[in-house]
């Protein structure tokens, strides 16, 4: 156990799997009260549980992040239990299988609603409480996929890339990010976010250690292997504790290097 972030209240959407789960435990472990908020009540009481009986504190609070009118309520719950709220991890997300011009309009909305929309919403409600915890941290979660586009040659190694719903909706989650940032200096909050590469979750992994755009990426990536969920963990905790102090508006690549922005 460490004390990176003793006395610390901190959301982290999307946690009852995958990045979030991983970096639920990270914060509980380093000490902060950890709000879990996701829709699957079993994984997410899987999550609260494992943690409480590792000597940490979590508790999980069902909420579609993409809708509105749950927000404010789920976010008052959160305050009611640990009495303050000072970090929050946007993660949940994920995209869509159509790829353009074959994407439906309930494909393109729903994965505009979740990874951007549902960022909007709960950084929205939970700023008040970042800034009267005195030193709010936020860091959002993109994707490569906000940088990066696919060749041709790409596109045939995997037979489809991530839809063009999910790019426009990270690269929309990095603007925000940016904009944050700029509005949270004069009250002390710091928004950053990471744009992780391949990482082995149940999202992405398709059996045998390998993600399902792995052809893709190792065409692109500088370093060996897929990323697993403590990458992008260790840098989500990196960027809400003190070590990073003099750090915001920025988001960082944990992708494994990238030769063509060299
Ligand atoms: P994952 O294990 O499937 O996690 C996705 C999480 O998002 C789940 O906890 C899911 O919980 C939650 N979620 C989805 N829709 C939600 C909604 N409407 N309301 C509340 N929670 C919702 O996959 P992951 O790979 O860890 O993904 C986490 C994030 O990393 C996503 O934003 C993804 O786009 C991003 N990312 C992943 C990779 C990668 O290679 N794995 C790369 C770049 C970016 P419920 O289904 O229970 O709601």
């Amino acid at each position: 156990m460490g004390n990176k972030l003793e006395g610390d209240v901190a959301i982290v959407t999307g946690g009852n799997s995958g990045i979030g789960e991983a970096t639920a435990h990270l914060f509980a472990k380093e000490g902060a009260k950890v709000a879990l908020l996701a829709r699957r009540e079993k994984e997410g009481k899987e999550v609260e549980s494992a943690i409480n009986a590792s000597g940490g504190e979590a508790k999980f609070f069902q909420c579609d992040v993409a809708d509105r009118n749950q927000i404010d309520e789920v976010i008052n719950n959160v305050v009611s239990t640990y009495g303050k709220i000072s970090v929050l991890f946007n993660n949940a997300g994920g995209g869509d299988k159509g790829n353009f011009p074959n994407e439906t309009d309930e494909g393109w909305e729903r994965v505009i609603a979740v990874n951007l929309n549902g960022t909007f919403y709960v950084c929205r409600a939970v700023w008040p409480h970042l800034i009267e915890s005195g030193r709010g941290r936020i860091v959002n979660m993109s994707s490569l996929a906000a940088q990066r586009g696919f060749s041709k040659n790409m596109y045939d190694l995997v037979g489809r890339g991530p839809s063009s719903s999910y790019y426009a909706a990270k690269a929309g989650v990095d603007a925000f990010t940016r904009y944050a940032a700029g509005m949270g200096g004069q009250h002390n909050i710091r928004v950053n976010g990471v744009r992780p590469g391949q990482i082995i979750t149940p999202l992405t992994d398709v059996g045998g250690g390998n993600h399902s755009l792995k052809g893709a990426f190792d065409f692109i990536q500088i370093l060996d292997g897929p990323g697993y969920p403590d990458d992008v963990a260790n840098t989500v905790l990196f960027l809400v504790s003190s070590d990073s102090r003099f750090i915001t508006g920025e988001i960082i690549n944990v992708d494994g290097g990238m030769p063509g922005k060299l």
